[in-house]
């Protein structure tokens, strides 16, 4: 019962989180001043002050049935839609917790809630990052910057967030130096990899793999994901990358893909999943290799190709 009620909380709590991200995610890029005038919330379209009671999260969308009270201009469908994943992100968090402790208001113990909390600042700025990469084509430096030294700061409270830095063998070091050395380790490896695989790019195509906010991206979401982390989001990134953006070239003949989102949704993945993956791929994968079957190297051969293609459908990009 109590849990539900936890439950219920930390996603209503979601949804608050997800409304505010979407006032960043419209005016953190914007470079008019048109966009940011005050702290009171105004229609973009006709600048009419918004009632508390129409900025309730998804709610207030459905209620209108997707249209401005004021204006009857119709309002994106991306504003519910930000609340809601926000929301479903923060109730996973709470229910299958990446460090393994549930948040509960039950027996409060601060292990749980700063896991949940860190998680929530880490999806937050993957959820902003993601949407406003999709508009603007940019992953901003006031996103990307701050992520990387929460993440540090998450390694240094939360130990079990970057995970230790090698899974066995090397002595453990006591928990808070171990936590912020995982998280500084993780943050490197994110860097040095999408910083190593966006210069190779360029050598062999002549062109930007990636924008170098990619890179600072992945140096955040290896700061709270440890190397491991970092190296299981790339390379998920890369393979999500190649998929959507051949299907999108597809579909709408353009090559303009941004690779954000990509990012993002691998973290996400990482984030929830990485202990089994990584079995999966330390284990599992030489363990069918090892017996001879072609079917991984199948699939790594596919990956080569499609990350070749994606490198290919990058085009160019700056981060500010
Ligand atoms: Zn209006």
């Amino acid at each position: 019962m109590v849990e539900s009620w936890t439950l219920a909380t930390v996603t209503m709590f979601g949804a608050i989180v997800g409304s505010f991200l979407n006032v960043v995610i419209h005016r953190l890029p914007a470079r008019d001043v048109q966009r940011s005038r005050g702290p009171r919330s105004a229609c973009p379209h006709c600048g009419a002050p918004i009632p508390g009671w129409l900025n309730i999260p998804i709610l207030s969308w459905l209620l209108l049935r997707g249209r401005a009270r004021c204006c009857k201009v119709p309002i994106s469908a991306r504003y519910p839609l930000v609340e809601a994943i926000t929301a479903g992100l923060f109730f996973l968090l709470a229910w299958i917790p990446p460090t393994g402790v549930r948040p509960s208001f039950l027996e409060p113990d601060l292990a749980g809630w700063s896991a949940f909390l860190f998680g929530g600042f880490l999806v937050a700025s993957l959820v902003a990052n993601t949407f406003i990469d999709l508009e603007f084509r940019i992953l901003p430096d006031r996103l990307t910057k701050p992520t990387m030294a929460v993440g540090i700061l998450a390694g240094l409270l939360v130990p079990a967030m970057p995970g230790p830095i090698a899974s066995e063998g090397l002595e453990r070091l006591p928990d808070l130096t171990g936590g912020l050395l995982a998280s500084l380790l993780g943050m490197l490896a994110g860097l040095i990899v999408t910083w190593s695989v966006r210069a190779l790019g360029s050598l062999a195509f002549g062109r930007e793999a990636m924008g170098l906010g990619d890179v600072k991206l992945m140096g955040g979401i290896g700061a709270f994901l440890g190397w491991q982390g970092a190296l299981l989001t790339f390379f998920l990134g890369c393979v999500l990358g190649a998929l959507g953006g051949g299907v999108r070239q597809l579909v709408t003949r353009d090559p303009k893909v941004a690779f954000g989102p990509f990012l993002a949704g691998a973290a996400l993945i990482s984030l929830f999943f990485r202990g089994f993956l990584i079995e999966f791929l330390t284990v599992t994968w030489p363990e069918w290799t090892a017996r001879g079957d072609t079917a991984p190297l199948v699939f790594i051969g596919l990956g080569v190709v499609l990350l070749s293609m994606l490198l290919l459908l990058r085009r160019r990009r700056y981060s500010r």
